[in-house]
């Protein structure tokens, strides 16, 4: 076994000065060897000191270099072969199809942005030459760009443990913008954790990159994720959780005598509305759509719909009918973890209590006598009672969903539009039907990071065209996706060079162009060098 339950400092794996533990298979509720250990105030600080150290040298390699460390790391990823997925599998109760996914995602999303980071597009080159003999006052030349913003803290998610943790859309986002990564790693899965930062250590001495480009701290969020979060040397902060995570950290960074950005990606209810005429044509259809989207993972997605909103009527009685029997026939499911379990059976618990909730389906009862199990469930309300108990759009994290029953498409309006910002809003829909609503789709937008139509949330694809955040609570900052090659610039900042001597100019910036990299050239977008793109426009 490769594991050692070290934290990697400064390229050195050292043993944990704050404590020993062991992770635990949710499936079964017993603990995993070997011990592993958490990192300690000190341990923090040296790590921060590492990847202070090494910012600026590694600001300062060329986008190729990066992207050659990049496809490194997605090699030393595989390389891990079957001993990752076996250990993901036993910290997550995940099947052996989910994990490979995720691997398989992971990797695709470093070699994306190794090939993204080349065409040197999100480098935003402007350059703006002198005008001397402009009147009344003479230009000067200046050119724009962006750099990396500096050593970026990244937490781990428990609900991915590969997409959204260690070598994940955070940490690759940031290696590609050009900045050092220090890894809190989520204490539901630290073997799996261990087990990709051994990769990316490898990857960084195999690239002759300074030991401090990477580092993986293991303990507790309250004691070293604070830490880190508060350390000057920390320029940013990539954070997917809780609500109450999120928070806590966004007003940390925000205390700080140095504000720093913290994208937190966090609670959504992902609302999905049926309308009637596809309701008429395939409610049982979209009733198991629905289902299947609800229960895949136990519902421990952050994309999971966990509000329905339609307009009363048989075809609507025909889907909730449908919805039940599809739901009878899922499996107790395990969830990642005894505080996930028991957070989902405190919350709908909470729901079924509520005044005018009502059950309308239900999976498989838990059976198992241990591990971390839950039962999926499908509660129904009516919108007048919705609209008056915000409790009802608070996510419960796991398979379980309310559908919102309206009288009319006027209520159906009023329901969507009391939302708050969401990372998904879905319309099952025919053509004709979305063609006449464009208030809701007007409503949708206002409160929605991904506009979905006639498909299901879950399943966030990894490209160009992604956008996964979304307008308040469901992230901190709307203007930018967590996933998808866009989210690079969540860890880059603007520097322009005024006057600055041609030779001594970043490759980028240098009128030769010896990049070849697409620029807008005194407002002209080319690849051409800058004499040629100036004598070209006159
Ligand atoms: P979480 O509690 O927000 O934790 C995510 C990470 O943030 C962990 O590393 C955690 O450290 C750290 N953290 C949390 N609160 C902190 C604080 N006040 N100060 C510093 N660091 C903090 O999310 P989770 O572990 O994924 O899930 C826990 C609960 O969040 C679930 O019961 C679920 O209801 C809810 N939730 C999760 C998601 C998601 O996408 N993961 C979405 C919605 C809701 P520790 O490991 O020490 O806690």
């Amino acid at each position: 076994m490769r594991i050692t339950g070290k934290q990697l400092i400064n390229g050195q794996w050292l043993a944990g000065e704050a404590g020993q533990y062991q992770a635990v298979n949710p499936a079964t509720g017993e603990e995993i060897a070997p011990l592993l250990s958490y990192a300690s105030k000190a341990q923090v600080a040296a790590a921060v000191a590492a990847a202070e150290a090494a910012a600026p040298l590694y600001a300062n390699t060329s986008a190729a270099q990066r992207a050659e460390f990049l496809q490194r790391c997605a090699e030393e990823v595989m390389a891990l072969g079957d001993e990752l997925i076996e250990r993901v599998m036993q910290e997550t109760g995940y099947p052996r199809g989910r994990v490979e996914g995720e691997r398989g995602r992971i990797c695709h999303q470093l070699r994306l942005f190794a090939s993204s980071i080349r065409t040197g597009d999100y480098l935003d080159i402007r350059i703006d030459t002198a005008l001397p003999e402009r009147q009344p006052l003479p230009r000067p030349d200046i050119r724009f760009m962006n750099q990396p913003l500096g050593p970026v803290v990244v937490f781990g998610a428990s609900n991915f443990p590969l997409a959204f943790s260690v070598a994940g859309g955070d940490t690759a986002a940031a290696l590609a913008a050009g900045c050092p990564v220090l890894v809190k790693g989520h204490n539901s899965h630290p073997g799996s954790c261990e087990l990709v930062a051994q990769a990316l250590d490898n990857a960084v001495k195999a690239c002759g990159l300074p030991a401090g480009v990477f580092s993986l701290l293991m303990g507790s969020g309250r004691e070293i994720g604070s830490e880190l979060v508060v350390a000057p040397a920390v320029k940013a902060v990539g954070f997917t959780g809780s609500l109450a995570g999120g928070m806590a950290l966004f007003k940390l960074a925000n205390n700080r005598p140095e504000p720093i950005p913290v994208f937190a990606e966090m609670g959504s209810v992902n609302p999905v509305v049926f309308l009637p005429q596809a309701l008429q044509q395939s409610a049982a259809a979209l009733a198991q759509g629905y289902v299947a989207s609800l229960t895949l993972g136990s519902g421990q997605f952050c994309v999971n719909p966990g509000v329905a909103v339609a307009i009363a009527g048989p075809e609507l009685d025909r889907f909730l009918q449908s919805a039940g029997e599809a739901l009878a026939k899922i499996p107790a499911g395990v969830m990642l973890n005894d505080n996930i379990a028991d957070a989902y059976d405190k919350g709908t618990a909470h729901l079924a209590a509520q005044a005018g909730v009502s059950l309308a389906g239900c999976g498989a009862s838990v059976t198992a006598e241990q591990g971390f199990y839950t039962q999926a469930k499908l509660f129904q309300v009516d919108a007048a009672t919705f609209l008056a108990n915000p409790h009802l759009q608070e996510e419960v994290f796991g398979h379980t969903s309310v559908v919102v029953v309206c009288d009319d498409q006027k209520q159906l309006l009023q329901v969507v539009s009391s939302l708050k910002g969401q990372l998904t809003g879905t319309i099952h829909c025919t053509e004709p039907e979305l063609a006449e609503q464009s208030k809701l789709v007007q409503l949708l937008r206002s409160k929605v990071g991904r506009l979905v139509i006639n498909n299901f949330p879950t399943g966030v694809e990894v490209c160009d065209a992604m956008m996964h955040g979304g307008p308040f609570p469901a992230a901190t900052d709307a203007r930018f996706t967590s996933v998808g090659t866009a989210s690079i610039a969540r860890f880059i900042r603007p520097i322009c060079f005024q006057n600055y001597p041609q030779a001594l100019l970043p490759q980028e910036l240098q009128d030769s162009n010896p990049l070849q990299i697409s620029r807008l050239v005194n407002g002209v977008r080319t690849t051409a060098a800058v004499e040629a793109a100036v004598a070209g426009a006159s």
